[in-house]
């Protein structure tokens, strides 16, 4: 549903300083050529196929459906891609449209690191240069992942601006990017930032529902009546929802994360709390106070905490095409518990707000009625953390 300029209804665009336009514009072309050259998209299949581990297994979740006493729960395993999460599908992506376009150099913001390493991953396999913006609080959270991008060649740069977070480091990164725009390609995180971003990570993570649509039909000769992802940005949902957002009976729902509540100020809701706005190089919808500041965001899973949301997922929600709902922090911990349990599956706290909804869901609807969840990531990253929240001890 994107038009010309990169517009999803009044969302969208390229707010950027000057100096960054030719560059945006080059890549745009750049990327309209390549979608339409089948040595570049065999490229992409080849990599997805034989570096990432896709297709990804659509999973029946017989034990939780039994449970749950509703419609059928199918789960769509992002969480087996080579580096543990869907991002990668979006890198192997930009990775190849920098080496179309010649760039030597990569650049990437990372919040815990999960992009980062994704990127620096595929920086590793193609011989590139690599740097990557981390904000200072997160650098100092995150010190495994940061020791893992360096293993695999990366330079990590911490961001000691604003609240050294993740908004700091896609700063840091657009600011450097404007300032080398000839050698850099900045590699984005999410379905987020200004034209042809948006566009371009939904078609690269697109391919969990193109896959998810034909295993479904092949499984049960009909379209699934829900899909449910969680949203931070927006690229997993964004790719989970794109080949159903035209079958008008497929209802689509993205999960964002209430952190301690929606009414409290300790939360990440942005589409159930925000207000329409400029920030990142794009209109969309972000939490921000009257005077346009953007709040400081939180939540226990550090995929999900960013203050704005991909403009597509701001006009899915305008247009009532799409449904955004909000999980709190107790819930997704107790759905980390639930989900290994009844699945045998350690899923991604991110993957745990989703997988929450659906619990919720599930019971409401027809025996004869699918769901597709997708799992975008695995959880061996959250164990700690989650050990910590229920207040267990453990020595490293
Ligand atoms: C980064 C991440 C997310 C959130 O990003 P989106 O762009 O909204 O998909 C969700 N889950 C996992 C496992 C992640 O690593």
């Amino acid at each position: 549903m994107t038009n010309e300029k990169g517009r999803f209804g009044r969302f969208g665009g390229q707010y950027v300083p000057e100096t960054l336009m030719p560059e945006l514009n080059k890549m745009a072309a750049a990327y309209e050529e390549a979608k339409q050259d089948p040595a570049f998209q065999k490229e992409y299949a080849d990599l997805l196929a034989n570096y990432a581990n896709r297709p990804s297994i659509l999973y029946y979740a017989k034990n939780m459906t039994e449970d749950l006493g509703g419609a059928q729960v199918y789960l769509k395993r992002e969480d087996l891609n080579h580096t543990g999460a869907h991002k990668i599908n979006n890198v192997i992506g930009q990775v190849l449209l920098a080496k179309r376009m010649g760039k030597k150099r990569l650049i990437a913001e990372t919040g815990a690191g999960q992009h980062g390493v994704a990127t620096a991953t595929i920086a590793a396999l193609f011989g590139l240069e690599c740097e990557v913006f981390m904000g200072k609080e997160d650098t100092d959270r995150q010190q495994l992942n940061v020791y893992r991008m360096e293993l695999l060649g990366a330079k990590v740069h911490p961001v000691t601006s604003g609240t050294m977070t993740l908004k700091d480091a896609v700063n840091a990164a657009l600011q450097d990017f404007a300032a080398h725009p000839e050698e850099t390609f900045y590699v984005m995180g999410s379905a987020t930032g200004p034209h042809p971003y948006p566009m371009m990570v939904r078609d690269f993570q697109s391919i969990i529902s193109e896959e998810s649509k034909a295993q479904i039909l092949k499984e049960t000769g009909k379209l699934p009546d829900t899909i449910v992802a969680c949203v931070g940005g927006g690229s997993n949902a964004i790719g989970s929802f794109a080949h159903f957002i035209d079958e008008e009976n497929v209802q689509l729902i993205g999960v964002e994360a209430a952190g301690k509540g929606l009414h409290s100020k300790d939360t990440a809701a942005t589409l159930e709390l925000g207000e329409v706005g400029v920030f990142h190089g794009m209109k969309s919808v972000f939490l921000q106070n009257k005077s346009g500041q953007i709040n400081p965001v939180y939540s226990i899973s550090a995929g999900l905490d960013y203050p704005g949301v991909g403009p597509e997922h701001a006009a899915l929600n305008e247009a009532k095409r799409a449904e955004y709902v909000g999980i709190t922090d107790d819930e997704a911990v107790a759905t980390f518990e639930y989900i290994a349990k009844q699945e045998g599956i350690v899923a991604a706290m991110e993957s745990c707000h989703a997988i929450a909804y659906v619990q919720k869901l599930a019971p409401t609807m027809r025996q004869d009625q699918v769901i597709i969840c997708t799992v975008s990531g695995r959880g061996d990253k959250d164990v700690a953390a989650v050990a910590k929240y229920q207040g267990v001890e453990i020595n490293e």
